[in-house]
């Protein structure tokens, strides 16, 4: 994968530079400490950090991931070798099947613990830098490691599919903004100066049906990470990165024809909270 403009220069540096500071910020992103803190009715630093991930998505959707993410710096880093596309599907429930008990968990630790106390932002790290030992290292390195090494196998940005546990946050927070019709940041579409060539799904670092899915009008998977590298890899100008209502085409299959693979004709364009109750070609895909 190349980064040819501005924008995806100015992307990979930010991630790199997260990257780089994750020794430091690791642990505002525990999914232990925020469990630890909860039993003892402390709110911990990664449990304000997953908040903020939940507020901010209502608007920017997952922005965090495709832009600042330190463990999506790496594994952009790992894609520049390792470029396997992904295959996003059944395997993106598995991070539901972590979540849900661990959230469990530490909402039974505040139960347990009778509410919360106090909050604590530097809960259990020390002077605010996370790896200040041999043992915060040994979890630095297993934590790098989790994210790294099943990609060799299962393809870029495979563990941003299956186990990170902040995406849940962020695809809530962007539910939560659509129910609430807020502008949020999208890639909008114009299918039709599409020409199919698949450029921008083999530049998208989540592996998505970007020609599939742009037919909706915009991306609205929720695996789409605002990254914009589609929108920056087409030749056709067909996608862009905007902030605002989400506007969807509506998509409706054509009359009985004689020839099934006719393609689908996109009939109407409306903004996001009038839509009809007819199934939508954005439906079927995401
Ligand atoms: S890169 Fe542009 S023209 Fe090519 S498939 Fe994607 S949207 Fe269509
Ligand atoms: S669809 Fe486009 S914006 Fe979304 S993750 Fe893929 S390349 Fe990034």
């Amino acid at each position: 994968m190349k980064y040819q403009t501005k924008r995806q220069r100015v992307r990979i540096g930010i991630l790199l530079a997260s990257f780089a500071l994750f020794p430091v910020t690791i642990f505002y992103f525990s999914p232990y400490l925020i469990v630890w803190g909860a039993f003892q009715g402390v709110v911990a630093g990664s449990a304000i950090a997953f908040g903020l991930q939940l507020v901010s998505a209502i608007f920017l959707r997952r922005a965090c991931c495709g832009w600042i993410c330190p463990a999506g710096g790496f594994q952009e880093l790992e894609a520049q070798a390792v470029e396997k596309p992904s295959k996003p599907g059944k395997r993106d429930m598995v991070k539901w099947v972590i979540w849900v008990p661990w959230i469990a968990s530490i909402a039974a630790g505040f139960i347990v613990a009778g509410g919360v106390s106090h909050v604590d932002p530097l809960f259990h790290i020390d002077g605010g830098i996370s790896v200040s030992s041999p043992g915060a290292m040994v979890v630095y390195l297993i934590i790098v490691a989790l994210f790294f090494i099943p990609n060799l196998f299962l393809g870029r940005r495979a563990m941003c599919h299956c186990i990170c546990w902040m995406a849940p946050f962020m695809i809530i927070g962007e539910k939560l903004g659509a129910a609430l019709h807020a502008p949020q940041l999208h890639v909008a579409a114009d299918p039709s100066k599409c020409i199919s060539c698949g450029l921008c799904e083999k530049a998208c670092p989540m592996s998505l049906p970007v020609s599939e899915l742009l037919k909706g009008g915009a991306i609205t998977h929720s695996e789409c990470i605002q990254c914009a590298a589609c929108c920056d890899t087409c030749r056709k100008d067909a996608l862009k990165l905007e902030f605002g209502p989400i506007a969807r085409r509506n998509v409706i299959a054509q009359p009985a024809s004689p020839k099934a693979s006719a393609p689908l004709e996109l009939a109407s364009f409306e903004p996001r909270g009038n839509l009809p109750s007819t199934p939508r070609f954005v439906d079927r895909v995401v």
